[in-house]
């Protein structure tokens, strides 16, 4: 199935570079527009890209991005994060971009009172999330894995990283939004003046469409997949939300249970958000933000909104109605039947 879905990927993307992105003129041939269909960090990618040489740039930015599935990777041996984790509470020399992530992540986590935490895998684990046998810890083994959960045992210097033995960290919640910034950089880097990237639903969009309009951006509606519950029209900001649609299960109890896990009780977070999707320039903040402010609940995620703004917010909750914030109104488009309401800062 994932073969075949890879095949049709690839196809489809033959079938693009087909239909003419061939931009000649007299003394030269430059690639103008050219896609990309990435398998990274367990995600389908698909970047567009239009300026000169734009092939040539997704081949870096595909690079890029692979190298950086291999220091952010959880199993890949040696990694960051796997060294790390198999230090028996030795201090390790990690990247610089394993430190930059990990110092946004410990920053958020410090800001959201715990509702992210890097260091919550040993729970992910015992809800299977990890290996995708996913099934209702007994109360014993969650207990355990628990115990082991603390965002402020991380030490951080220069370079070093240290966290106690039996601890593990993971940057699942936040590593595809800084790909996504670094995959922004590059491509300005190259002069690329327009393009599209999504991460698997982590959306970054550089610059306008190439005809200088906005970038319409569909946010997915949580209860019906094949249909989007508004669109953003917006020019370089990144697009990123967490839902409980992904990575979920029913149990044997009926009940779905889903990948974003309350740190406070190791269970599935469940205050009131189905799906939240934060909107600003920097992309690790914002993957970092969305993951934090689905744990904190509606109206936490609101307050957190109030006192540190800086970003535009879209909480879908669970009884389908949508909040988003003011500086939106311009951009943002519904059907008319949505139930809504703008936040305004008090
Ligand atoms: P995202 O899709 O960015 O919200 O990230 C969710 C992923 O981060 C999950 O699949 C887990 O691997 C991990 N995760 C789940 N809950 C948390 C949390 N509260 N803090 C940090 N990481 C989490
Ligand atoms: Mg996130």
């Amino acid at each position: 199935m994932k073969n075949q879905k890879t095949f049709l990927n690839l196809l489809f993307v033959a079938v693009l570079f087909l239909c003419g992105c061939k931009n000649t003129n007299e003394r030269t041939v430059v690639q103008t527009e050219a896609y990309a269909d990435i398998f990274a960090m367990d995600t389908y990618m698909y970047i567009r890209a239009y300026g000169e040489n734009a092939d040539t740039v997704l081949k870096i930015v595909e690079e890029r991005i692979l190298s950086l599935e291999k220091i952010f990777s959880v199993t890949e041996l040696n990694s960051d994060v796997w060294t790390v984790n198999h230090a028996d509470g030795e201090t390790v020399e990690v990247s610089d971009e394993t430190i930059s992530v990990l110092r946004s992540a410990l920053d958020i986590a410090n800001k959201t009172g715990g509702a992210l935490d890097i260091t919550l895998y040993p729970v992910l684990t015992a809800w299977g999330f990890t290996t995708e046998k996913t099934h209702i810890p007994d109360e014993f083994e969650l207990a355990e894995a628990l115990a082991l959960v603390d965002f402020g045992k991380v030490k951080i210097e220069n370079n070093s990283v240290t966290i106690p033995e039996k601890m593990n960290i993971d940057l699942g919640a936040v590593a595809k939004g800084y790909t996504s910034d670094e995959v922004v950089n590059i491509l300005h880097e190259y002069q690329i003046e327009s393009a599209l990237v999504n991460l698997g639903g982590n959306v970054h969009v550089l610059g306008t469409k190439p005809d200088g309009s906005l970038w319409k951006v569909g946010i997915r509606d949580p209860f019906d997949s094949s249909k989007t519950v508004c669109i953003v029209e917006l020019s370089d900001a990144a697009v990123i939300t967490s839902g409980n649609y992904e990575r979920c299960f029913t149990a044997e109890d009926g009940k779905k249970y889903w990948h974003i896990i309350d740190p406070s009780d190791g269970f599935p977070a469940n205050n009131g958000i189905v799906s939240v999707t934060v909107i600003g320039t920097d992309g690790l903040l914002c993957d970092a933000l969305s993951t934090a402010l689905f744990v904190l609940g509606t109206e936490r995620a609101i307050e957190y909104w109030q006192n540190n703004g800086e970003f535009e917010m879209i909480i879908v909750t669970d009884d389908a109605k949508v909040y988003y914030t003011e500086g939106l109104e311009e951009c943002i488009n519904f059907e008319a039947d949505t139930e809504r309401e703008v936040l305004h800062r008090e």
